[in-house]
């Protein structure tokens, strides 16, 4: 049985590069809320319309809409051998709706994993972060820098701009933070050093402290 993981920390401190990389050697399915609402705004769906003035403005999209989604995708085959959430729960009632979902099928979330980044270098890593359009690859032009050959398609996230990155993070502080607490007295928190280090190393510490 694989593990059922969450991934927390502010935007920017590397949940989902760690994710990703996390699923493809254990196996298991990555999950991002952000991802899933953006291929939907990409995509022109009814469920893109709804979210997109939160993804544009740094906000969350409501608890409830969020909740649904992430109950839906949990409930597909892939996830029966555990998953990585990204992105999600990113709020106290979204935690405590997932703790109840797992709750009815006898499961719970086994180790949540914060990803430690200091506020200084958050701004400094969003403004620095592209992506990939074809792929959807995230890299970061300081810390993860990409192959010579592409650089030139990447892209920036309309979110990651200056405007909108001040409201990601006081929605993170405000919003956000308090989750940390939740899993910590659940007793499945594992806190993960997240600066001063390339996405190498980052990920020997997350694997350090991972449950055997
Ligand atoms: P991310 O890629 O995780 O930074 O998410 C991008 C945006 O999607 C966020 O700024 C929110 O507007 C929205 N979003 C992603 N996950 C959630 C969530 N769990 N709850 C509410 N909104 C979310």
């Amino acid at each position: 049985m694989g593990l059922r993981i969450v991934m927390l920390g502010a935007p920017g401190a590397g949940k989902g590069t760690q994710a990703v990389r996390m699923a493809q050697e254990m196996a298991i399915p990555h999950i991002s809320t952000g991802d899933i609402f953006r291929k939907n705004l990409r995509e022109g769906t009814p469920l893109g319309k709804q979210v997109q003035g939160y993804l544009n403005s740094g906000g969350l999209v409501p608890d409830q809409l969020t909740c649904d989604i992430v109950a839906d995708r949990l409930q597909q085959a892939d996830c029966a051998n555990g998953y990585i959430l990204d992105g999600f729960p990113r709020s106290l009632p979204q935690a405590e709706m997932l703790t109840a979902f797992l709750a009815g099928r006898g499961e719970k979330i086994d180790v949540a994993v914060n990803i430690d980044v200091p506020d200084s270098e958050i701004v400094e890593r969003l403004s620095a972060r592209r992506s990939d359009p074809d792929t959807g690859a995230v890299y970061n032009l300081k810390f993860n820098p990409p192959p010579a050959e592409i650089a030139d398609k990447l892209i920036q996230r309309d979110d990651d701009k200056p405007e909108t990155v001040q409201a990601r993070l006081q929605t993170y502080h405000e919003t956000t933070e308090p989750i940390i607490a939740y899993y910590e007295k659940q007793g499945a928190l594992v806190n993960v050093p997240g600066s001063n280090a390339g996405p190498d190393e980052i990920y020997k510490r997350i694997l350090d402290v991972l449950p055997k």
